[in-house]
């Protein structure tokens, strides 16, 4: 097969060296020469791994002390009820930045009182909403860091008066994040993390127990941080791809590196969709997400949309399509996606334009 590019939304990429790692330990895992599809979780071998992708966690994002780890299956979509039945006790606030963040606050309604403190569907969430006020008697404020389908995404650590919950599904590890400015932070695993199967979230300890409901034993998570996330079959085979993920991000530097990185790739992709006369971006400058970028057709090009959605596939980029709600195209541009594929795309880009223009 040819060389392709793929700028999937998630699943996604994944470093080359998690994914020969995996499959090598479908065949042997560790040299027990049990596949980790039959390794019990319960031996020492296993959890060695746990152990270590707990500690990588905590080391790649300077995790203080009074937090801790924890490994769920469910998703991220499961987390949005998981944080109302821990921690919504008279009312919450979201910010509605869009689709994610949406089913969030929605899932919260359903067991309590939460409401949008501010929102961005005015302008189909291609912004983030500013100078909003948080209201100091809310049990948490909820935001989702980087919404994924629109390409917009908040990047810095925000002051809150109330404790401070993250939906990072799709920027975790993009960036160093003051975590002890959270009482929790949560994501699927399959965008930045791994494969899917498996959501991570990181807890202030201190920051649980305040709520009077029964919590049901699967969703309470001081039952997961007192058993290590083992309290039932962990998601092993995709926890041991989220061990491998992190170790190469690791290897590569960690979480500043990594930045760095993530930042020049988009920067290059943004300045062609600036400069190039056929495209155009859809979010607000100022708020446009280094993960996820999105662009359609410029005005008088629009025709040519379905045209270079297989333009770019014969040239061997994958998974740019738009999502359904914005439409066009996104280019999603995880921490596995390489320099190398985003050049690929903007001289695709370049050669286009070139003959249309
Ligand atoms: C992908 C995504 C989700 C949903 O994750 P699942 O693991 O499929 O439930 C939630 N929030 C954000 C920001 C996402 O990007």
């Amino acid at each position: 097969m040819s060389k392709v590019h793929v700028f999937n939304a998630g699943p996604c990429v994944l470093p080359q060296v998690a994914i020969d790692n995996a499959v090598s330990a479908l065949k042997d895992f560790n040299g027990t020469g049990v596949s980790v599809l039959s390794i019990s979780h319960r031996t020492k071998e296993w959890e060695a791994v746990m152990d270590e992708c707990r500690s990588l966690w905590k080391e790649l994002l300077n995790i203080p002390d009074d937090y801790e780890v924890v490994f769920l299956g469910g998703g991220a979509s499961l987390q949005f009820l998981y944080v109302a039945m821990n921690f919504l006790e008279k009312k919450a606030g979201y910010l509605d930045t869009g689709v994610w963040a949406h089913k969030a606050l929605k899932e919260a309604q359903g067991l309590g009182n939460a409401e949008a403190v501010a929102c961005s569907a005015d302008k189909n969430y291609s912004y983030i909403p500013k100078g909003y006020v948080i209201p100091s008697d809310l049990d948490y404020f909820h935001i989702t860091t980087n919404n994924t389908i629109y390409g917009t995404e908040i990047k810095e650590d925000i002051d809150c008066p109330v404790p401070l919950i993250a939906d990072m599904s799709s920027d975790i590890l993009s960036r160093p994040v003051d975590v002890s400015k959270y009482a929790m932070i949560y994501g699927g695993a399959q965008k930045n993390a791994g494969c899917a199967g498996v959501a991570f979230a990181i807890i202030r300890k201190s920051a649980l127990g305040k709520v009077s409901r029964y919590i049901p034993t699967m969703l309470d998570y001081r039952i997961h941080i007192d058993k290590e996330s083992m309290f039932n079959t962990p998601p092993v085979f995709s926890i041991y791809v989220m061990n491998e993920t992190l170790k190469w991000l690791k290897s590569i530097g960690g979480v500043k590196k990594m930045h760095e990185l993530d930042v020049k790739k988009a920067g290059t992709l943004y300045a062609e969709i600036d400069r190039n006369a056929l495209f155009t971006g859809t979010a607000a400058k100022e708020d446009r997400s280094i993960m996820n970028v999105p662009f359609v057709m410029a005005q008088g090009y629009e025709n040519l949309q379905d045209e270079f959605l297989s333009f770019s596939k014969e040239r061997g980029m994958v998974g740019i399509k738009g999502h359904r709600s914005v439409g066009g195209f996104r280019a999603s541009l995880y921490n596995a996606c390489s320099q190398e594929d985003v050049d690929a795309l903007v001289v695709c880009m370049q050669e286009f334009e070139k003959i249309h223009k």
